[in-house]
């Protein structure tokens, strides 16, 4: 177990930062609520009756019925996403990518906040809700409209869309999770924003990162259940320790 601490960067993680040549920032919902994009655990997070109804429309199972509530709820999910505004945490993370030979984002958020800057390197592990897969031929493509606009159309090989989200109850693609899992493996320093630990498989990565030697650092509202991997637990809101951290 490490130190928690509450709003206090200690010396050691910003002199970590100055030595090392690769980092992974691993990203969670916490990261993005302050832009006003709901997040299902947590201080402030979603209500239960919320969650389950949210946790029940996107579940593969259910989207392949592709009904009106369900393209109500993702319009709306899609609606908060247009309309945020990457946070100063995102904003800081972008400006310390140029400062590592390797340097990662690996973020289990649905929004496309990571991608609006310059930051091209973000794996993201859940999908994007801003885009739609060809159920045939595996398409990538923008949904420029609405939801439900955009499933009145077919892909360009007559095939139907499925959201680019990994649904509650869909198995993540193994190449994907490689990546993740060899980032992890070999960065030097892991530093987890706003995630509860609680999502798998992405909740196993600072474990991973833990058993082969990085330092670790977790910045959060409140401990999580994957703080006993963390040489140091930072608590406070990420908008205020990660500009203060990347400085
Ligand atoms: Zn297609």
């Amino acid at each position: 177990m490490g130190k928690i601490l509450e709003n206090i960067i200690p010396s050691e993680i910003t002199t970590k930062l100055n030595k090392i040549n690769s980092l992974v920032i691993f990203t969670g919902a916490g990261i993005s609520a302050s832009a006003k994009i709901p997040t299902l655990t947590g201080p402030g997070c979603s209500p239960v009756w919320e969650y389950n109804f949210i946790n029940d429309l996107l579940s593969k199972e259910k989207i392949s019925s592709k009904t009106i509530l369900h393209l109500r709820l993702l319009d709306n999910l899609l609606e908060k996403v247009r309309l945020a505004y990457p946070t100063p945490a995102h904003l800081a993370i972008d400006k310390i990518a140029s400062r590592f030979s390797s340097f990662n984002v690996i973020s289990q958020n649905f929004d496309d906040l990571h991608l609006r800057n310059n930051l091209s390197t973000c794996l993201m592990l859940h999908g994007e809700i801003t885009k739609a897969r060809c159920l045939e031929c595996n398409l990538l493509k923008a949904i420029e409209t609405s939801y439900k606009e955009h499933w009145k159309t077919k892909c360009i090989c007559g095939g139907a869309w499925k959201p680019d989200l990994l649904l509650f109850d869909e198995v993540m693609a193994k190449e994907l999770w490689q990546k993740a899992e060899n980032l992890a493996q070999s960065c030097e320093m892991f530093i987890s924003i706003g995630s509860s630990g609680q999502v798998l498989p992405g909740g196993l990565l600072p474990a991973i990162a833990r058993g082969k030697g990085a330092f670790l650092v977790e910045i959060n509202l409140i401990p999580t259940e994957i703080t006993p991997h963390f040489h140091y637990t930072v608590l406070g809101k990420s908008d205020e320790i990660v500009p203060r951290l990347f400085t």
